[in-house]
């Protein structure tokens, strides 16, 4: 009986996996949506035709939101699928991901599917349900990055992003080609300090960026939270991010590009010796060129593995899917960074191509989360499901037929605090229209209501407006109504994996700021 039951279900796997898809999961750091021109921000930032093509040929989502807006916090969420209050990794000064309990790439690899990472990882540990990985220890170096391959230390020369381009390529080649496979080609970019590909520096021919409409936000009306940030390009930006000095790990033939760019450049900076606004609008414009130029190049990368599959006959056996760990600030509120509940840093880009099942140049505005790819990837490799995950799997959203009971609202919680970046902790809701806040450690106590609809740049609370009181209450009560559901206990309690945020200890003292030369940040 035993053994009929189990030839049965041999012949199930083996049917289903004639028709498996494989995965090309193309995944960011920091790549905000506005620098994406599929997304169209009004000021037309960059071009990038390989990212538009992904849009093109499926699906954009225009609401796929994170739950902890910083790098290893989210990518311990798609590995396992849970917040992070569930997964044990809060922040990235002192988690560490532990491994040794259920992910989607040990599923994956269980039914069959052939694994591989290759790029940044950020977790702290290992990667483990992979058949090959190659990872940057810890954040990497744009230029000639030490990497780990299988446990081994490796070196390369050259270009971060086009080393990742061309070990994907590598892999893709030299994999079982009897298996279905998902390979997570994992960029650093475009991570601070948005050091750019030598190829690219005068992409843009010194164009001058428009300026997003809060360059200069006073942050008036808000809670202290908000404006006693360490995160503006006009206060935090350090001669490292405005390449007033140069990394030093470059060859003696590096050195000579970035100096014929960078050093007239500079001097005419020095000569101007700007302060005040005009300090930030430069820092802003050099900002752009550096970011931009490594977003181009990820472009340029995305390009080369959709070549590789259109020439390889697996463009239609594989879904390529783009997305990145959070959004970033490309000077909206006078930021750089992420990690706040507005839209720029808890929006997130996210592109998914599958031909034949998903309609090509369609769109989606419903709430979907990063947590909804654990489930995802599951689902299109037939594998079993993951119990208890907090997401839920976007095949049917992809398909146009959302599930009547699709989520209409989605939980946030940010924990990291004081460093590097002073953003306080906050949790939150977040729905079509709405956002309720609440800042509520070390030394505030606030809450803050956006209404996307009457200001969508989100620069006023309207919390104390008595037009909007019933609907704060709502709003709260869908916040205990959440954390109810996800299990997360407030306020969160001295955790097992020390966030010493969270200790009723006194906090650490403030950094004392520190002007120029390259510091040193874990974020
Ligand atoms: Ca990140």
């Amino acid at each position: 009986m035993i053994r009929t039951l189990l030839a049965l279900l041999t012949f199930a796997v083996g049917l289903r996996a004639a028709e498996r898809p494989n995965i090309v999961f193309i995944f960011c750091d920091d790549l905000a949506l506005q620098a994406m021109s599929c997304y169209g921000d009004k000021r037309k930032l960059l071009d990038t035709p390989n990212m538009d093509r992904l849009a093109k040929e499926g699906m954009r989502f225009d609401r796929c939101l994170v739950t902890n807006s910083i790098c290893g916090p989210m990518r311990a969420v798609i590995q396992t699928g849970k917040y992070s209050h569930a997964n044990g990794f809060y922040n990235n000064s002192n988690s560490k991901f532990d491994s040794s309990q259920p992910t989607f790439p040990k599923v994956m690899q269980k039914s069959g599917y052939q694994m591989a990472v290759i790029g940044k990882w950020h977790l702290m540990t290992d990667p483990v349900g992979y058949d090959y990985w190659n990872v940057l220890p810890g954040q990497g170096a744009y230029y000639n990055p030490p990497m780990i391959e299988n446990g081994k230390p490796v070196k390369y020369e050259g270009y971060c992003t086009d080393i990742i381009g061309d070990l994907t390529l590598k892999w893709l080649d030299s994999r079982d080609k009897t298996k279905p496979f998902m390979m997570m080609c994992q960029h650093k970019a475009p991570h601070r300090e948005w050091e750019p590909p030598l190829r690219l520096l005068g992409f843009d021919n010194d164009r001058v960026y428009d300026e997003p409409e809060t360059l200069f936000d006073a942050y008036s009306g808000r809670s202290k939270a908000v404006s006693d940030h360490d995160m503006g390009i006009d206060r935090t930006f350090t001669e490292r991010d405005a390449k007033l000095v140069m990394p030093g790990n470059l060859t003696a033939e590096q050195k000579q590009a970035w100096n014929a760019y960078y050093e007239p450049r500079n001097a005419k900076y020095a000569a101007a010796a700007p302060t005040g606004r005009d300090l930030v609008k430069w820092r802003y414009q050099r900002y752009m060129h550096d970011y931009l130029a490594c977003v181009k190049a990820v472009d340029e990368n995305v390009g080369r593995v959709l070549d590789y599959l259109d020439k390889n006959d697996l463009t239609k056996n594989t879904v390529v899917m783009l997305s990145s760990d959070q959004g970033f600030y490309l000077g909206e509120h006078g930021w750089f960074d992420k990690r706040w509940v507005f839209e720029e840093s808890v929006r997130t880009p996210f592109l998914a191509r599958w031909p034949g099942v998903i309609p090509a140049g369609s769109s989606n505005s419903q709430l979907t989360s990063l947590v909804d790819l654990a489930s995802t990837f599951t689902d299109m490799a037939g594998a079993p499901p993951m119990e208890g995950l907090h997401g839920r799997s976007l095949v049917p959203i992809m398909k146009g037929e959302t599930p009547a009971d699709w989520r209409k609202s989605h939980y946030y919680h940010y924990y990291e605090y004081p460093v590097p970046h002073r953003v306080r902790p906050h949790y939150g809701v977040i729905t079509d229209r709405y956002k309720l806040i609440h800042y509520y450690k070390p030394d505030v106590d606030d809450w803050e209501l956006l209404d996307r609809q009457k200001d969508p740049l989100e620069t006023k609370s309207f919390y104390n407006d008595p037009e909007y009181a019933d609907t704060v209450k709502e709003l709260k009560a869908e916040i205990i109504r959440l954390q109810k559901e996800l299990g997360e206990t407030m306020p969160p309690p001295r955790f097992a994996h020390g966030n010493k945020a969270f200790d009723n200890e006194p906090q650490p003292p403030e950094q004392p700021k520190k002007k120029g030369k390259g510091k040193k940040k874990a974020e």
